[in-house]
């Protein structure tokens, strides 16, 4: 099996279920004792969330192909950045190894397709709801229509991610806020919403949700390791 490179910290509360998920798949496909071979580098997530806040793109990028590249001389394989905002500096990462990068959109896009969705909610950050680096990629390679919240509606999903869901915080009471949050994206046609923050996994279950949801982070993670298993 090849090695699955993790660039996780974004936060660390989503970064275990990562380790969690491409054990638990590994083990599924292969049986046994079988995990997934895999190095995780864990970042401080202090100073990322604030040039995220303060714009600072340009800086995050450099840092996180740093951090691919200490992956990759520690014998990753492959790299994948266990985070949907930070994919706003994919390039800069992809840019700087010589092993492949495993976009978290791209399994994503495949199952929806796969499921014969058209039209998609998204949640997340605000920076992956607004900005296009997410959205657009969705719209080009998957021909996907993505429809966000509306102002409010993201404010609070994005504050609900920042102050509990990193914290490892899950309350009832934020649940109730994404679930309606869900019922007005399906009232406007969504046929499916996209979990596109890697915490949020923590606080909405398929059961929870009044569409079919897609997880980025079990989704990511089962995609990668496939990879492992089947580039070996
Ligand atoms: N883990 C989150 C995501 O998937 C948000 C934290 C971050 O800013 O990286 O977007």
């Amino acid at each position: 099996m090849k090695t699955i490179g993790v660039i996780g910290g974004m936060s660390w509360e989503s970064s275990t279920e990562y380790y969690r998920l491409l054990n638990r798949h590994a083990k599924a496909r292969l049986g046994g004792h079988h995990n997934a071979r895999s190095l995780m580098l864990t970042v401080d997530f202090a100073p990322i969330e604030a040039n995220q806040r303060a714009g600072n793109w340009t800086a995050l990028g450099d840092q996180l192909a740093d951090a691919a590249r200490q992956l990759e001389r520690g014998g990753a394989d492959l790299v994948i950045l266990a985070t949907n905002t930070m994919h706003r500096v994919y390039e800069s990462i992809e840019q700087a190894i010589g092993v492949p990068f495993l976009h978290i959109a791209d399994p994503t896009g495949n199952a929806l397709r796969a499921a014969g969705i058209t039209r998609v909610g998204l949640l997340g950050t605000r920076y992956t709801m607004e900005q296009t680096f997410y959205t657009g990629r969705l719209r080009e390679r998957y021909d996907l229509e993505t429809l966000i919240p509306d102002e409010a509606e993201r404010a609070d999903v994005h504050r609900i991610i920042y102050d509990e869901l990193c914290h490892g915080k899950v309350n009832d009471a934020s649940r109730a806020v994404y679930q309606r949050v869900i019922e007005a994206l399906a009232a406007r046609g969504a046929q499916a919403v996209i979990l596109g923050c890697t915490e949020i996994t923590l606080l909405i279950k398929p059961e929870d949700s009044a569409l079919p949801v897609f997880d980025t982070t079990a989704l990511h993670a089962q995609a990668a390791v496939d990879w492992a298993i089947e580039s070996e």
